[in-house]
């Protein structure tokens, strides 16, 4: 199988330095074994996403030298196949409507007889106030939240859920069900406001583009477990997922989308060159 991973930004603001760390690395590994590289906009959230970032995106990436097969795929061009993903989930009784804002999550989360909070990679980990308000049969409702019921769908599912990790020490991490329901639990896969969701769109993505290697950042790290639950639900390939480190600002603060002072396109403008980029992320500067 030909190694194929992508870049997968949001365009909702200036790409930084640790992204141009994510994407290079992304490359190279790629260009390493003559692989295949792609570009995806995750773009699912409209509210925030713009143009002119996926335009600056494009220009970012150009001038630091990577090039992508086109044309690019942009989730928001994609929505029905994530329709098609939660009609599958839907059918099978797996998802809920959830009419809670976060405000009632907090309050039920954080009542005192719950215990201590916990929080999950999305979060306060939900309560389940709606789990069994809604009927889950009929048409799947529209315009509402969606969440997974992850104790119903993990009694659905292969025991042992593996998947390869490739961060600081290759290993193989297994998908613990029961802390999968008490530390995750039901997350939002499809939201109110765009009907789909990060990990539901991904998820689909990943496979349809045909995705062995996922290179993103340890930040994501817990998010996977969703992801492999999700591929094991769907009946999509598990991928190997290469957690790299995270670059830092001096104070060693991970840096946030905000953070314009890193902008890829501000050190351009300063007259840097892409090798100075790699010297800052600690790539190796390919020889001329
Ligand atoms: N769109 C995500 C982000 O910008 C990346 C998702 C991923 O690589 O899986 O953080």
């Amino acid at each position: 199988m030909t190694f194929t991973t992508r870049f997968a930004p949001s365009p909702t603001g200036p790409l930084h330095l640790g992204h141009a760390f994510s994407a290079m690395l992304a490359y190279d590994l790629a260009m390493a074994v003559d692989g295949v590289f792609l570009l995806r906009i995750e773009d699912i959230d409209q509210s925030r996403a713009r143009a002119e970032w996926e335009q600056q995106i494009y220009d970012d990436l150009h001038w630091l030298g990577l090039t992508w097969p086109e044309p690019v795929l942009r989730q928001s061009d994609n929505l029905a196949a994530y329709d098609a993903a939660l009609d599958t989930l839907w059918a099978r009784g797996l998802l809920y409507r959830c009419d809670c804002n976060r405000r009632d999550i907090e309050a039920a989360a954080t009542a005192p007889q719950e215990g201590a909070p916990l929080i999950g990679p999305d979060g306060l980990v939900y309560p389940g106030t709606c789990r069994r308000k809604h009927p889950r049969i009929g048409p799947r409702p529209r315009g509402a939240a969606l969440r997974l019921d992850m104790s119903a769908a993990l009694d659905t599912t292969h025991k042992d859920m593996t998947f390869r990790d490739n961060a600081d020490q290759p290993r193989i991490r297994i998908v613990q069900p029961q802390t999968a329901i008490t530390h995750i639990g039901d997350v939002v896969l499809a939201r109110r406001d765009m009907g789909t969701s990060y990990h539901l769109s991904v998820v689909v993505d990943d496979a349809a583009q045909h995705i062995t290697d996922v290179v993103r950042g340890k930040d994501l790290s817990d998010a996977t477990d969703i992801h492999v639950i999700l591929q094991h639900l769907l009946g999509l390939p598990t991928p190997i997922y290469h957690h790299h480190r995270l670059i830092r600002d001096d104070t060693g603060k991970r840096l946030a989308k905000r953070d314009d002072a890193r902008a890829i396109s501000k050190y351009r403008g300063d007259g840097a060159s892409p090798d100075d980029i790699r010297a800052m992320v600690g790539l190796p500067v390919k020889p001329a």
